[in-house]
């Protein structure tokens, strides 16, 4: 039985008094039980300190939006994953559909950065997810395969045990407009599908999950999938209690 993860990713919203105040609703928000489930936030970077000793002694988890491939040099603005395993971080989204349009990440830097934070006991999340144009064109599997494989000849598929993967269909992401229930259940079965074919034992325990405006009111249908273990939560997971209905969906 897998057990089920939610993520937030809370982007570059935030400031040090909504972001602990935040922090300080989901710990009392969870004190009455989330059972079954592993929650986890992804706070802005320089709230991690902060995060790592609010959150000490409660359910949640810390997580990170990015990292770099390399261990340490001259790289501006960049963080290693030693320095996020210094801030007890366990998870890092790693190819998350903004970085790979917007910091241009390409599929072979994704899969570089999955292997570092794996060498830090951290476990990548991994996004994947077609453009709107790719799946009306229905090359949807082709291009979530084509990502999955990157990793999966980077890293071999005995990494993947210590990882996540996150479906996220680029057009469902901040737009309000998720995929029904069936078309990220479709998705999720490709991909593990996908696993299966070079590990039946890593296929059957890789925890998938769904992201793409999720909300209170479409979380339950969705985790109700039998390929979906959760969800990657972005402007949902800004509200606490929104936030906790979701996770509470799972249990
Ligand atoms: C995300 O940031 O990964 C995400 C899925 O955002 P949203 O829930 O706002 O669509």
């Amino acid at each position: 039985m897998r057990r089920s993860l939610v993520a937030g990713n809370w982007k570059m919203h935030g400031s040090r008094e909504s972001i602990a105040d935040l922090l300080q609703a989901l710990i009392k928000g969870a004190r009455d039980g989330i059972d079954g489930v592993d929650v986890v936030v992804c706070p802005p970077l320089p709230y991690l300190q902060m995060s790592q000793q609010m959150l000490a002694g409660s359910v949640w988890q810390l997580g990170a939006q990015t990292v770099h491939s390399q261990p340490c040099g001259a790289y501006t603005g960049e963080v290693a994953a030693s320095m996020l395993a210094d801030f007890s971080v366990r998870y890092v989204l790693v190819g998350h559909s903004e970085r790979r349009q917007l910091a241009h990440e390409t599929d072979a830097v994704v899969a570089e950065k999955f292997s570092a934070v794996l060498r830090h006991a951290i476990s990548p999340i991994l996004c994947l997810g077609e453009t709107l144009e790719e799946r009306e064109s229905g090359r949807a599997e082709e291009v979530v395969a084509m990502q999955l494989n990157a990793v999966l000849e980077h890293s071999g598929v005995s990494a993947m045990a210590n990882a996540v993967i996150a479906y996220e269909p680029v057009w469902a992401i901040g737009t309000g407009r998720t995929a029904s229930a069936g078309q990220a259940q479709e998705m999720h079965r490709f991909i593990r599908e996908l696993m299966a074919r070079r590990s039946a034992k890593v296929a059957g325990q890789i925890r998938i999950i769904y992201g793409g405006s999720v909300n209170a009111g479409n979380a339950r249908a969705l985790f109700a999938q039998s390929d979906i273990d959760g969800g990657l939560v972005g402007g949902a997971s800004l509200k606490a209690d929104e936030f906790l209905t979701i996770c509470k969906s799972v249990s």
